[in-house]
């Protein structure tokens, strides 16, 4: 793992709460002089990799949060279920297998391969109930 994609792990795990690239970029700039466009390919990178999930409601990345051991050297894909919040906007993980089944037994016209999926549930959380 390159040390630009480390420097991007570490201010996600310092924010538990998810961050936009933009504000990754922010963080990762007062370390060092960096190009944007290094930023947004170490999140791609991460991303594809399923070390870190981004949702699409906040476009905030999250480190990934399964329970197997994970030393975030290695990539682990798997189907990263994550709950946004509609007003607050905060992100959890779910550590869920129920959708896979049924989603991978899912029928496509376009032949979508559904062994990569990803999904985001958008919804209230406790606090803003
Ligand atoms: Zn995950
Ligand atoms: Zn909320």
């Amino acid at each position: 793992m390159g040390k630009n994609t480390q420097l991007v792990l570490n201010s996600l795990k310092k924010s538990p709460k998810g961050l936009t690239a933009y504000q990754i970029l922010n963080i990762v700039l007062k370390s060092k002089s960096i190009q944007p466009m290094t930023i947004y390919r170490a999140l791609k990178d991460l991303t594809n990799n399923g070390l870190i999930h981004k949702t699409n409601k906040n476009k905030t990345f999250h480190l990934c949060n399964t329970t197997h051991v994970c030393n975030m050297t290695e990539a682990h894909e798997h189907n990263a279920v994550l709950a946004v919040c509609n007003d607050c906007g905060v992100a959890e993980e779910l550590k869920t297998d129920l959708f896979s089944k049924i989603i991978k037994s899912i029928k496509s016209k376009k032949k979508f391969n559904f062994n990569n999926f990803n999904l985001e549930i958008t919804t209230t959380c406790k606090e803003c109930n």
